[in-house]
């Protein structure tokens, strides 16, 4: 049974060391507790990211690639969301730190490929950075993903209304309905959709602004297009893409 978990908290320590060595994965998922629309639940990043990252472990270990998950990061960068209500976040450098304070420890234990994989997008700048500093620190490669930037034209022949992940949207719904069908509130999504969208910033450029200016319920995207269904495809999509890199021995090297 041990053989096959991929969960690093549900393994011993000796369990967990016995896979340590230079071509064992160790995913970390990383996350945020924030405001998801009135028909969503706060934990909606933390499931999804979670999922993806179990789902891949999960698929590179069936390859013949070791893989471990630790257990979610679920507090992130969430403070364009603190004005709905609901929503727990961290400041940047305690965000940074928390996120070094794993993968420091991911290393020290012997192991020699770190994927940090997030799954919210206040976060994606500062996985990147993470995973620049981190590197260079520990003189291990430890490689960043948002997944869905990473699925970009998976995702998009999935979904009907939108190109892409965007937020408690048609996208995330799907998923959640997937893997939590207890999170989401069905009679709530009609009064979801915003009327309200700032415009998005040109390509190549970075606005700022609080999801307030953003929407007015706290959503982008349209949830009324989302099924279970659609979420399991997102969900083998998202996985098969991440296994696939991650699996490559050149990323690593
Ligand atoms: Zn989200």
């Amino acid at each position: 049974m041990a053989a096959d978990e991929v969960a690093w908290a549900r393994l011993t320590a000796a369990e967990i060391q016995a896979r340590a060595g230079v071509a064992t994965v160790v995913l970390i998922p990383v996350a945020s507790i924030e405001q998801h629309g009135p028909h969503l639940a706060t934990g909606t990043d933390m499931w999804l990211a979670s999922a993806v990252a179990e789902r891949t472990a999960r698929r590179l270990q069936a390859a013949g690639t070791p893989a471990l998950v630790t257990p979610c990061i679920w507090s992130g960068l969430a403070e364009h969301h603190m004005p709905f209500g609901g929503t727990l976040t961290l400041d940047e450098a305690t965000f940074g730190a928390a996120v070094g304070g794993i993968a420091r420890s991911v290393a020290r234990h012997g192991f020699r490929r770190i994927a940090l994989v997030n799954g919210h997008g206040g976060n994606v700048e500062a996985i990147a950075t993470a995973a620049i500093v981190l590197t260079r620190e520990l003189g291990v490669p430890v490689v960043g993903v948002t997944y869905w930037n990473a699925n970009a034209d998976t995702f998009g022949a999935i979904l009907e209304t939108q190109k892409n992940v965007m937020h408690a949207c048609e996208a995330e719904t799907s998923m959640v309905m997937a893997v939590h069908p207890d999170c989401v509130r069905e009679a709530n999504i009609a009064r979801a959709v915003p009327k309200r969208f700032a415009p998005p910033a040109p390509p190549g450029f970075k606005r700022h602004r609080g999801f307030v200016e953003l929407t007015d319920t706290g959503v982008m995207g349209d949830p009324r297009a989302a099924s279970a269904e659609k979420g399991e495809r997102l969900l083998e999509a998202a996985s098969g893409r991440l296994a696939e890199e991650l699996g490559r021995a050149e990323l690593w090297s």
